[in-house]
């Protein structure tokens, strides 16, 4: 922690506790740069979890939400607006999905409401079963938490009311096994963020197509965290070649304005019918304005290739530093696996050197930087990372 007590005392007296106290006090930011309250300034990481696409400030974010605050903040559902017709084309075109779209304002409602899509259409087709990953994560809702496979959070809130099955990730038999008869969706992260990064193996998500295909179920990929350029294409399910039913996202889509989407092919597009759901903000023309300077961006600046030059580079730098294990992910976006669980410890070493990145698990380390991250960027990362994990003991008998 570096701000100062009597900041903590009121963060303390004011904010709910399920956070827990955070380590950096940001007041602004720039580039891939925040700086705290006290003037200290830190190169962003973690991006406010695959969030700043386009780092802090970003000219083109900035002139979009200003210029459209200055026109029209807000309609509501009752009434429309241009730009929420322009950004769901657009969604619609980099997807390659011929559908429609539905808009929210986070990763967790989007999956809500692919959840009540799905139900909707394994109703008419007399299937209620819903089957997910373990370790997997779509969110804290009572319905995006029934299909979340981290035991840990979601057991506290059960039961949740749902037929839900659990099955391991990456293990395509068992998935088989579990697509029957009474299975309405299947719903898979194509890399799992919240488990540490972990890519799903090569063919699995062409199996989890075909089982559910043949099986008449729904396919719902959660691109939440995945998508918009932070595997080095628009969405990380292009790489595996797959055509989803329905695919969520939220996240880097907005550039830092809260904003979510569902986009759903063919009659999947149709499931939600007048009075089926709603959101008094989903569509919000402030974070339609800012989706849209996002993505224009990122096609503008060649953001996508770079990102994967950058990747390859990340990579021959990642592999030569010490009590590094294994470097699961790809492009800007990584789960780094160390010798022993001391990610807390290295990220508060990091953090006191200047960099932010997140102990997503007690031996991984995770980053999601902006995607306009420069290669001097990340060297001063990898040497901040190799200098910190030479500062941090190994943990008692953690050792090999
Ligand atoms: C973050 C995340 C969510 C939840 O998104 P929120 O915007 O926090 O509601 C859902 N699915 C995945 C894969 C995520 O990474």
């Amino acid at each position: 922690m570096t701000y100062s007590d009597e900041l903590k005392r009121r963060f303390q007296a004011a904010i709910m506790g399920n956070y827990g106290l955070p380590p950096v006090a940001i007041r602004e930011g720039e580039g891939r740069r925040v700086t705290d309250v006290d003037g200290n300034a830190y190169l962003d990481m973690i991006g406010g979890i695959a969030v700043s696409s386009l780092g802090h400030s970003h000219p083109a974010l900035v002139e979009a939400v200003s210029t459209q605050a200055a026109r029209l903040a807000h309609t509501s559902n009752l009434y429309l607006h241009e730009k929420e017709i322009e950004l769901a084309e657009k969604l619609l075109e980099l997807s390659r999905v011929e559908g429609k779209v539905f808009f929210c304002n986070s990763g967790t409602e989007a999956n809500e409401a692919a959840l009540k899509l799905a139900l909707l259409a394994g109703k008419q087709a007399g299937r209620s079963k819903i089957v997910a990953a373990e370790n997997g994560f779509h969110g804290r809702s009572l319905g995006a938490l029934s299909i979340t496979g981290k035991a840990a959070i979601r057991e506290p809130f059960e039961p949740l009311g749902r037929e839900v099955e659990f099955v391991t990730y990456g293990d395509a038999d068992a998935l088989k096994a579990a697509v029957d008869d009474d299975c309405a969706a299947v719903f898979l992260e194509p890399v799992q963020g919240e488990a540490g990064v972990v890519p799903a193996p090569p063919g699995y998500l062409a199996a989890a197509r075909r089982y559910t295909a043949e099986a008449g179920a729904a396919l719902v990929i959660d691109e939440v965290q995945s998508g918009f350029g932070r595997t080095g294409a628009w969405f990380a399910h292009h790489a595996a070649g797959i055509a989803p039913d329905v695919i969520t996202v939220a996240k880097g889509l907005g550039g830092g304005l809260p904003i979510g989407a569902v986009i759903a092919a063919g009659p999947h597009a149709d499931a939600l019918t007048p009075g089926t759901h709603g959101s008094t903000f989903g569509g919000n023309p402030i974070a339609c304005a800012a989706s849209l300077a996002v993505i224009d961006t990122i096609e503008r600046e060649h953001l996508l290739d770079q990102v994967l030059d950058l990747g390859e580079h990340l990579d021959s730098r990642l592999a030569d530093i010490p009590r590094v294990a294994e470097v699961r992910g790809t492009a800007l976006w990584r789960g780094i696996a160390l010798t022993e669980p001391i990610a807390a410890d290295v990220c508060a070493a990091l953090a006191s050197r200047g960099v932010l990145a997140n102990p997503v698990r007690p031996d991984t380390i995770r980053i999601a930087p902006p995607l306009t991250i420069t290669r001097n960027e990340l060297d001063e990362c990898c040497d901040e990372l190799a200098a910190a994990l030479d500062e941090v003991e190994p943990t008692p008998g953690g050792r090999p």
